[in-house]
């Protein structure tokens, strides 16, 4: 065998379906000085024993795009490579076997409408009439997904690996990477068992061995190994080649033909973790020991629906193990820890059905610097602190495992792993009925339950309206009639610091924050294509200091974000200080009336108006207060170190008492904020969005002639007619609108709801989508011409269109 090369541009580490999918697409864009390196042999780890299910629908539109993606490459690839794949269009059925159940199928073939995929609704008999072996007697109907297929995982491996070859990547098999050099914060080169490899970019798609690659570069790779198993009959009569592959989440199992017998697997309510010791050495094409006892369960529900398995010999018993992660998303994208280090792991059992796109995403990546489109359901930076500890991420993991075919309930909060990372708050707020929901490892307040009257603060879930509505209710009345406080310690917080800082933001942000200490300003952050990184606010603290707010969730994209736009050879250091301040949000119109009762500095509106951070004491604590709002009310939020938090809260509780202040959480939030249009980040606004489209031009400094990232993609967009714009719906309240409902403009349909909720104030559902027109353009006028509809769970009702805010304080009060 001949010497590795010294050097190479581009290692990737994994000869699974992954990384040879990865190596295939880097192939076809002409990247030759690629190698990839398995330490077995092909295939040897997880892809190898995979029972080859291709299913495509997802909750984000991008993600099934990808996995349409898979599809797409695999009904080519045989031809292309010559080597045979197993691949089969023979379409994919769920079932439904209770009405909630089929209220969810319902709602997710108007998802897949939304989002363009075949997926027709069968009755039970049309359903058996396509898998005949089945018993019907429990099935309230079905779902059919004519481009779901399947596949041979090795066949289909070896086929990617043959047309890498094909473009001169370079695969060696039986080496091993045992480290990888990184200096100031950048990959320098991976060490192997065969030698050192001097490399720009390192693509980690080594399945359940990724965590430990990571680390030996420092990158926190959450994921842990479980046990899946799933058994092969022999042939069964009537069994089909064309069988479509069967889901039956209500007895957990799935299906598939296999050479005229049956593979049947399932989800276990109680998964069992593999190697939590480590991994064992040369792991390569092996199995575990058969656990009947853990898979009898499944076998019984699964007779049930096929009464032949009863009779059915066994040909083979599979059970492998499988990298899951704590959300049971896969993970794509360069690690935020060190630059030129990018991951394709953790693929939760349907690496298969994923490798096509997440080959083709990452292969981009790695070679462009940026994914080809929103990819934050799957992105690496999803994760945060919470995820260091393994124990913590096996735990989550196998929450996340036995749910797999549970009811995915909408507001459905995971309940493993907490409470973890508290507010000072928190044991105050749960004393007086808090539900919290879970955010990065966060507790934070969703609802209050109204203890005194008997209300239990517990979440009970359901596809109508839950039980928490009108608690909700009577939150967001107090933000709007008097006063509310949230707690939003959560917050993620930032201080960008350095002689340099204005003007190393000033390139990042699309607003002015040129501004004089004391200005606070809402501002997008933007890519070269115009899209939306993130959505933030910043507050001149002095010459030097910039201090950041974002949501929870964005803690690790955030920070990576804004780092590494800093221009280089600028003096500015972005530190993280989430952890220093509990964050105060007193909002509703008597806010000023509490707060000025607590502190001598003048809260009026000209001692402090809008769009203003200044550093006070009240309640005899130092804080940053930043007059800002998300709830479209009067207000302020207030920094205040941790250790000051408790007595702050005290203070504000008792002087807000003659006011009616009332504790509010998470979900009034976003009642509130769906009235007045604020956009949410991962919902309206994301990557593939530019402020034009989604109606936030007014943020962006394109009148002023300075630099910032994005302008150039900016300007190119302004003068023509957009593609699509952000728009706003109502409904009757009785619609429940939860977001991916289908927008249909004169009977055309042209968008989804990114958003959904309910306005407590206007008294209708509410929801948000982009009205799309890729050929003629979208503007105003458009959008408020149309005659709209939504399908809700396909079905249509009517929506009246909107863009400018529905509720507006001032003219409300104005009109009272
Ligand atoms: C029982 C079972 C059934 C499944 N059924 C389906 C299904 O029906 N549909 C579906 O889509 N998915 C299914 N899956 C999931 C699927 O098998 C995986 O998601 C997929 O194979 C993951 O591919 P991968 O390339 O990420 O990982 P792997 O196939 O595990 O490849 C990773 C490779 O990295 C190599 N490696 C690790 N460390 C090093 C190192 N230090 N140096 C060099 N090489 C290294 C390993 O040897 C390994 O070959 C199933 C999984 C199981 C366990």
């Amino acid at each position: 065998m001949s010497e590795l090369p010294s050097s190479a541009k581009i290692v990737i580490v994994g000869g699974g379906i992954v990384g040879c999918s990865v190596a295939y697409h880097l192939g076809k864009m002409g990247l030759t000085d690629v190698i990839l390196l398995e330490q077995g042999k092909l295939t040897s780890g997880s892809t190898w024993h995979a029972a080859g299910l291709v299913g495509q629908l997802r909750t984000s539109a991008n993600i099934t795009q990808l996995l349409g993606y898979s599809v797409q490459l695999y009904d080519q690839l045989e031809q292309e490579t010559g080597l045979a794949t197993g691949w089969k269009r023979n379409g994919g059925l769920r079932l439904a076997c209770n009405p909630e159940r089929w209220t969810e199928v319902k709602r997710q073939a108007t998802t897949a409408t939304s989002f363009g995929l075949e997926m027709h609704l069968l009755t039970p008999k049309e359903a058996q009439d396509l898998w005949p072996l089945m018993q019907i007697d429990d099935v309230v109907g079905a779902a059919f997904l004519p481009t779901d297929g399947q596949v041979s995982p090795s066949d289909i491996t070896m086929s990617l690996a043959k047309g890498a070859r094909q473009n001169g990547v370079t695969i060696r098999e039986g080496v091993k990477v045992t480290g990888v050099e990184v200096e100031g914060g950048r990959l320098r080169a991976l060490v192997t068992d065969q030698g050192r490899i001097a490399c720009d970019k390192l693509v980690i798609c080594a399945g359940q061995w990724s965590r430990e690659l990571g680390r030996m570069a420092g990158v926190n790779i959450p994921l842990v190994s479980v046990q899946h198993q799933y058994l092969i009959t022999e042939k069964i009569d009537g069994v089909t080649s064309n069988l479509p592959t069967l889901r039956d989440p209500d007895r957990l199992t799935y299906w598939k033909e296999e050479v005229g017998g049956l593979v049947m697997g399932g989800y276990e309510p109680n998964p069992k973790p593999w190697a939590v010791d480590g991994l064992p050495e040369r792991f390569e094409f092996q199995l575990l020991d058969d656990d009947l006892e853990h898979f009898e369960p499944l076998l019984e529900l699964a007779v049930g629906r096929v009464p032949a398995m009863d009779t059915a010999g066994i040909k083979e018993f599979i059970n492998g193990p499988e990298s899951f992660t704590p959300d049971g998303n896969f993970i794509l994208g360069e690690a935020p820890e060190v630059r030129g280090i990018y991951v394709g792991t953790g693929f939760n059992a349907f690496g298969i059905a994923s490798a096509g796109g997440a080959g083709m995403a990452l292969a981009e990546w790695v070679a462009k610097g940026e994914p080809p489109y929103d990819l934050w359901p799957v992105d690496l930076r999803r994760f945060g602190k919470n995820h260091l500890d393994t124990n913590w991420v096996r735990t989550r993991t196998l929450e996340a495992y036995a749910k797999h075919y549970t009811m995915a309930w909408p507001f459905e909060e995971h309940r493993s792993g907490r409470p973890l990372r508290r507010s000072p708050l928190y044991d105050r707020l749960k004393a007086q009925g808090a539900c919290f929901g879970e955010k990065l490892g966060w507790e934070r307040p969703n609802w209050f339950a109204d203890l005194a009257s008997g209300e239990k603060a517990e979440d009970i879930y359901s596809y109508e309206r839950q039980n928490w509505f009108d608690a909700v209710g009577r939150e967001h009345e107090a933000c709007r009639e008097r006063v509310a406080v949230f707690d939003q310690t959560s917050f993620a917080k930032f201080v960008l610091a350095g002689r340099d800082a204005e003007q190393a933001l000033s390139w990042i942000c699309a607003n002015d924050v040129a501004k004089p200490p004391g200005s606070l300003v809402y501002t997008q952050m933007l890519n070269e294509r115009g899209g939306i990184e993130c959505d933030l606010t910043v507050g001149r603290l002095s010459e030097t200091d910039y201090y950041v707010v974002t949501g929870t969730g964005f803690a690790t994209h955030d920070f990576d974000w804004i780092s590494r736009s800093i221009p280089e050879g600028l003096d500015a250091r972005l530190i993280d200080v989430t952890s220093s301040n509990a964050v105060l949000a007193v909002m509703g119109p008597r806010s000023r009336d509490v707060l000025q009762t607590l502190t001598e500095h003048d809260l009026s509106n000209a001692g402090f108006p809008f769009g203003r951070v200044k550093r006070i004491t009240l309640a005899g604590a130092p804080m940053l207060a930043l007059r800002v709002t998300y709830v479209g009310e009067l207000g302020w939020e207030l920094h205040v170190p941790v250790e000051f938090a408790a007595s702050v809260y005290d203070a504000l509780m008792a002087a807000g008492q003659p006011h009616g202040i009332a504790n509010a959480g998470y979900r009034a939030i976003e009642s509130l904020r769906l009235e007045k249009g604020y956009r949410a980040w991962g919902g309206e606004i994301g990557p593939d969005h530019s402020p034009l489209v989604a109606g936030l031009g007014w943020a962006v400094k394109l009148k002023s002639n300075r630099p910032f990232q994005g302008r150039a993609a900016l300007e190119a967009q302004a003068p023509k007619k957009l593609p699509r714009l952000l728009a706003g719906f109502t409904a009757d309240p009785s619609v429940v609108l939860l977001g991916r409902e289908t927008i249909y403009r004169d009977g055309k349909r042209v968008g989804w709801l990114t958003s959904g909720g309910y306005g407590y104030t206007v008294g209708r559902s509410i929801g948000y989508g982009y009205v799309r027109d890729q050929q003629n353009g979208v503007d105003r006028a458009t959008v408020l011409s149309g005659r709209y509809e939504v399908e809700v769970a396909t079905e249509r009702v009517p929506a009246e269109v909107f863009l400018d805010p529905l509720y507006d304080p001032a003219m409300s009060r104005i009109k009272s």
